[in-house]
């Protein structure tokens, strides 16, 4: 069977995100690690999650519950607004992205320019800017 990636790149899952996630292809961009990492979000993947966070700004102590909370909400979509340098031959980059997700029957989002850059020659997620 086939299934779509989450991530809405019209690709399958396991051609795409899951490659990532599962540490069988590293992400090329910093857009790709956003994707993966959104689709880790819609499983719950907190082990993902944590490995793509800048071992620096980590929120380990957050772990449990990231975990409880991205399990609890109904993911609804992936939205790349616009990217910022985070290509193959960067070192840092931004992602401005919508997450949607309904929580308590409601349909929220995330609007968020986030900062990646290279740690170990492996893109991460640093942190991020709400916007509204
Ligand atoms: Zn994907």
């Amino acid at each position: 069977m086939q299934t779509l990636c989450r991530c809405g790149s019209k690709k399958e899952s396991k051609e795409c995100c899951e490659l990532i996630i599962r540490g069988t292809k590293e992400a090329k961009t910093a857009e790709e690690l956003m994707r993966s990492r959104y689709v880790a979000f819609t499983q719950a993947n907190v082990d993902y999650l944590m490995l793509s966070h800048f071992s620096k700004t980590r929120p380990l102590k957050d772990r449990a519950f990231i975990k409880k909370w991205a399990a609890s909400v109904i993911w609804s979509g992936l939205q790349i607004i616009k990217t910022k340098e985070g290509r193959e031959q960067d070192e840092t980059g931004f992602v401005e992205f919508k997450a949607l997700y309904i929580e308590d029957g409601k349909l929220q989002h995330i609007h968020e320019n986030s900062f990646f850059k290279l740690e170990n020659s492996k893109w991460v997620y640093v942190s991020g800017e709400f916007l509204t």
